[in-house]
């Protein structure tokens, strides 16, 4: 059967990962998050202290960084030039990092081209902000997840609550706001729907439900490729 590659894109909080990764494990595809990508990279730049202003200092250290995203039974683990840091990347003060260092584009060229070569036999869910639009603009099935700013920001709230970080509901929302405001509003790769792209709001929907949604979209590809 032929491999299809899905995409799913959305602001933060809107649930992809809980879906793509369901559905790669469904479908026994690869489950691809992007944006463990760049955050491992925003973690390099602040540990290293690599000098974001010297395009050539950070094009020959983008050069030299290996990131693996490795599916392992506790869930996917972020190894950066052979370090595990799929903890650290998840500090919430990564995810502001990450979106800054998403928008330089020597940055996001190493990213797409990393990502291009994980997917490039298909048979891969990937997750992100710009997947359908600009790593696999031929994806066979594109997802656009939203769900309202006061529901993505519980969720994430809750989430940070449950690794025991110290944040309010408040600045939670707060911070994804301005992080959806600046990917959206970025030159290149700006989050954004692609035309041939389902969206989903996820605030009226379950989990089960748009699973349900997403499932129907890939049966109907796959029988219109065999
Ligand atoms: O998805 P996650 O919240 O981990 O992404 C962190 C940041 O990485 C996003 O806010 C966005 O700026 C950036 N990103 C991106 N393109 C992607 C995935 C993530 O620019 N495909």
């Amino acid at each position: 059967m032929k491999k299809l590659t899905v995409a799913i894109d959305g602001p933060a909080g809107a649930g992809k990962s809980t879906v793509a990764k369901r559905l790669a494990k469904e479908l026994g595809y690869t489950y691809m998050d992007t944006g463990a990508m760049y955050r491992a990279f925003a973690w390099k730049v602040k540990e290293s202290a690599i000098d974001l202003e010297n395009e050539a200092t950070l094009m020959a250290a983008l050069r030299e960084t290996r990131i693996e995203l490795l599916e392992e039974p506790g869930g996917l683990k972020v190894m950066l030039d052979g370090v595990d840091v799929t903890t650290q990347i998840r500090a919430p003060e990564m995810s502001q990092s990450a979106s800054k260092v998403s928008a330089l584009r020597p940055v996001r060229e190493r990213m797409v081209e990393l990502q291009r070569a994980m997917g490039a036999r298909g048979g891969v869910v990937a997750e992100g902000r710009d997947i359908g639009t600009v790593v696999f603009p031929r994806a066979e099935v594109k997802i656009f997840l939203t769900a309202s700013s006061e529901e993505r920001a519980q969720r994430r709230f809750d989430e940070l609550r449950g690794q025991g970080k110290e944040v309010t509901l408040e600045e939670t929302l707060e911070e994804m706001n301005e992080r959806d405001r600046r990917d959206e509003q970025r030159t290149l790769a700006p989050l954004r729907k692609a035309d041939d792209a389902i969206a989903i709001d996820s605030t009226r929907h379950s989990v089960d439900e748009v699973m349900a949604i997403v499932r129907r979209e890939i049966e109907k590809k796959m029988f219109i490729s065999n």
